[in-house]
């Protein structure tokens, strides 16, 4: 059986008992399925010892799942209810299991206790690239992670130039490490059950040491801070007019066409290239060039 996990009876019973109406809002879809909890802990690599991170723990399906393996967890949840619960669901589940639960918006977290080593999340749906963004550029001590987001979003999250998806969250993804989708998830495994069925999308930070740039710092970025906020701004430009060429789709934020040929020229990127075809590391040559 799955006597340390949570099931679709425990979960109904879980949210009656708190007067929990799940709402869209904050992306509450839970995982009732123990075997789909227990895939993704795997697809994970959670080691026994580790310190995992996990943004919205809801019920807490999968946040059993992860202190199952002997890891322990720190959560950061928005919903009162939910996080109130939770030390209280774990410890009749799970006694002794290490858990910190910080009540929050993980949008507005800037520390956390200790230094957790992965990420392992069912995402809201709504926030999910902008938190993903938020925690690996505030938490250089995540190395790698699985997360569980909307199939769309992480066909996106993992796409490489040139193809169709490949867009804003793609490049800045691609800041920060490698990505790759690691499996479908049926809709059929939450409650409720969301309109789109979802998908595993794994990253690793990008390493320094075997990068073999010696600009590289511990947390993976290929750049300052400053050269990210240019970057991104000129990627956020690009993929707004995603049909243009880049000496057009440029000109707001370099000044005008002429300014803008001439800085992608430097940059050595053609000026009739579309934002699609380029790298974080073009995005970034062309940041630099300005
Ligand atoms: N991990 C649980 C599971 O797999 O069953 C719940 C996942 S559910 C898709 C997303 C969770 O994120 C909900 O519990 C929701 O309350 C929480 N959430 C939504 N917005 C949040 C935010 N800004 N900060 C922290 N948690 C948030």
């Amino acid at each position: 059986g799955h006597g340390k996990l949570l099931g679709p009876a425990e979960i109904r019973d879980l949210a009656e008992l708190l007067g929990v109406t799940p709402t869209k809002k904050l992306g509450q879809n839970f995982v009732i399925d123990a075997n789909t909890v227990r895939r993704i802990v795997k697809t994970a690599g959670v080691q026994r010892g580790e310190h995992i991170v996990e943004i919205g723990p809801g019920l807490g399906s999968l946040t059993l799942g992860i202190l199952e393996t002997g890891a322990s967890v720190t959560a950061v949840e928005i919903d009162k209810r939910l996080a109130e619960q939770l030390p209280k669901t774990v410890e009749l589940m799970q006694p002794g299991v290490d858990l910190t639960v910080i009540t929050q918006d993980a949008m507005k977290v800037i520390e956390l206790p200790g230094e957790p080593a992965r990420l392992v999340a069912n995402l809201p749906y709504n926030i999910s690239v902008p938190v993903l963004l938020h925690f690996l550029e505030h938490f250089p001590s995540i190395r790698s992670g699985i997360v569980m987001v909307q199939a769309e979003v992480g066909q996106r999250l993992a796409a490489t130039p040139g193809s169709k998806v490949y867009g804003s969250p793609s490049v800045k993804a691609e800041w920060y490490g490698s990505w790759r989708t690691a499996g479908h998830v049926s809709r059929q495994v939450f409650w409720p059950v969301p309109n789109v069925d979802s998908i595993l999308v794994g990253f690793d930070r990008r390493d320094a040491a075997s990068s073999g740039d010696a600009a590289i710092d511990e947390t993976g970025a290929i750049g300052t801070e400053e050269e990210r906020l240019a970057t991104f701004a000129l990627v956020d430009a690009a993929f707004q007019q995603r049909r243009k060429m880049l000496r057009q789709s440029l000109a707001p934020v370099l000044g005008d066409t002429a300014t803008a040929s001439a800085v992608l020229e430097a940059a050595g990127v053609s000026p009739t290239e579309r934002g699609e075809q380029l790298t974080v590391h073009d995005f970034l040559r062309i940041a630099r060039a300005a």
